[in-house]
């Protein structure tokens, strides 16, 4: 067998365990979407199976030996060629999969699909008894996972490793920890003067038809197409997709308020325009999605805030916010609009935070999930732990466990380290969005004239296209000219914007 030969092997057997993994995705999206609840039981089990055989024919010998036998293959190559790329992320994945028995990564699968059913009916009669049990099996699932590597620095350093990969549980203390201290005074001094900011003008009677159609307006603006973008309501938003013509986005509305289901599209859209924009050539191969969850919320994050919350980007889109609900908003002026879809105002759901709080939300989680790991307290008393936290960090009051601890899906469906990736998105974002800004000086200019094709076509270019092939960090570097996630250019942003906002 001739070594290119012996490549395409491997290339074809990747193609059919990437066929596998998109549909395990599209099968949870149908779940989420479409499935009637008496679906539950029989897809947890079809996608145990579908799972069970993707990591099968990953962690197959054959794969070693063909891996093996393309070393000097992928010596002889440029590093950042699709093939080398390609070998090389491909032996990480087959190395750490290997790690893990069939049998547990079944069983996770299995939980996960049937927990996170139960997560929703729990979650409606707010009910955490109900759903105790499924985070009881995650967590003991969880345990056995980590035991299955060789010991970290901490446990949850594994776990956080599948999300943000390199990144060690301690660096994203530290940063946190810088984090807070630049945020908590600036979220005290807002506090003082809360009343500044008058955010009525989002609160009224927005017919959820309309508010799709607006939604889809700006979707299409952000790079949505009809022919390879769907957009359908869910529970919890999320993206999706089962191929680079199939981008999947969901969202969630409220009648009496514009700005979730707004501000939510466009977050996930950021999603979507990072994985659309992944080079055809990767497609059907494990490189075919975005690098990490960090580098994927910094897209999101990029789109939902710097962008989304933006006064330029109000200027073109306040007219037709107007137009789609007449008589609504028609006293409403860009400024006020501007200051009330940036409104700080601490409070129960980490989704529909603002930018300054949200990244408390975060903290209080992954401090929960490394003490629920421990076994720092019985997990009975977790929606305990978690109001003390919520009260003690936001100083807010939880009234039920359906707006608190059952709030998101993550740990239902075993995502536990995932939550740490949303402030270090946020984190990226902004250094991104500096760069971005460098390249594009009049990035502002045009995104109040509603063209956003030059920024995300920056974006595919510097970022998207490189898909997986890339490290999280060799990713960063790239982009922003350094591998490390900075908060400085996060604190600034924030501090510039709100200090504006509360003439502080
Ligand atoms: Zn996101």
């Amino acid at each position: 067998m001739t070594l290119h030969t012996r490549f395409l092997d491997l290339k074809a057997r990747l193609a059919e365990i990437h066929d596998l993994n998109r549909v395990s995705s599209l099968l949870g999206w149908d779940q989420a979407v479409t499935m009637p609840p008496g679906g539950a039981a029989v897809r947890a089990e079809q996608m145990a199976t579908v799972g069970r055989i993707a990591h099968e024919r990953l962690t197959s010998p054959d794969i070693g030996r063909l891996l093996d036998g393309l070393a000097g293959y992928e010596a002889s190559l440029p590093y950042e060629s699709d093939e080398a790329s390609l070998i090389r992320v491909t032996r990480y994945d087959y190395e750490r999969a290997r790690q893990v028995p069939t049998e547990l990564r079944t069983e996770m699968t299995r939980v996960a699909s049937l927990s996170r059913h139960a997560w929703a009916s729990a979650r409606a009669s707010s009910d955490f008894g109900a759903f105790l049990p499924f985070l009881q099996q995650t967590i003991d699932l969880k345990k056995r996972y980590v035991d299955c590597f060789e010991p970290a620095a901490e446990p949850y350093d594994v776990l956080l490793d599948e999300f943000e990969r390199g990144l060690p549980t301690s660096d994203v203390r530290a940063i946190f920890t810088q984090l807070k201290q630049a945020i908590v005074p600036l979220i005290a001094a807002v506090a003082d003067r809360a009343e500044a900011v008058d955010d009525r003008c989002l609160y009224g009677h927005f017919p959820i038809p309309q508010q799709r159609e607006f939604c889809l307006s700006v979707l299409r603006r952000f790079g949505y197409t009809d022919d390879g973008w769907r957009f359908d309501p869910t529970a919890h938003p999320f993206a999706t997709n089962t191929g680079l013509g199939d981008i999947r986005l969901t969202t969630r509305y409220y009648e009496d308020n514009i700005a979730v289901s707004v501000f939510g599209s466009m977050h996930e859209c950021g999603h979507g325009l990072y994985e659309a924009g992944i080079a055809p050539s990767l497609e059907r191969t494990p490189l075919c999605r975005g690098t990490s969850l960090g580098i994927h919320e910094s897209q999101s994050r990029l789109w939902e805030n710097l962008v989304g919350r933006s006064r330029a980007a109000w200027t073109c889109f306040l007219p037709e916010l107007k137009a789609a609900f007449p008589g609504q908003l028609d006293s409403v002026d860009l400024e006020t609009f501007y200051r009330a879809i940036n409104k700080v105002k601490p409070g129960l759901i980490r989704v529909e935070a603002d930018e300054l709080t949200y990244g408390l939300h975060v903290v209080l989680r992954f401090e929960l999930e490394q003490e629920m790991l421990s076994g720092a307290f019985p997990l009975a008393e977790l929606p305990d732990a978690w109001n003390a936290r919520m009260k003690s960090y936001l100083g807010v009051d939880v009234p039920d466990v359906a707006s608190g601890v059952l709030q998101d899906v993550h740990w239902s469906l075993g995502y536990v380290g995932y939550f740490p990736t949303y402030v270090l998105g946020s984190i990226a974002s902004a250094q991104i969005w500096d760069k971005a800004l460098a390249a594009m000086p009049d990035l502002p200019v045009q995104i109040a004239r509603g063209e956003f094709s030059p920024l995300r076509e920056w974006l595919r270019q510097v970022l998207h296209r490189h898909g997986r092939k890339f490290t999280p960090k060799e990713t960063l570097q790239k982009v922003t000219g350094s591998d490390t996630f900075d908060v400085g250019p996060y604190v600034g942003y924030l501090t510039k914007k709100y200090s504006e906002i509360y003439a502080l």
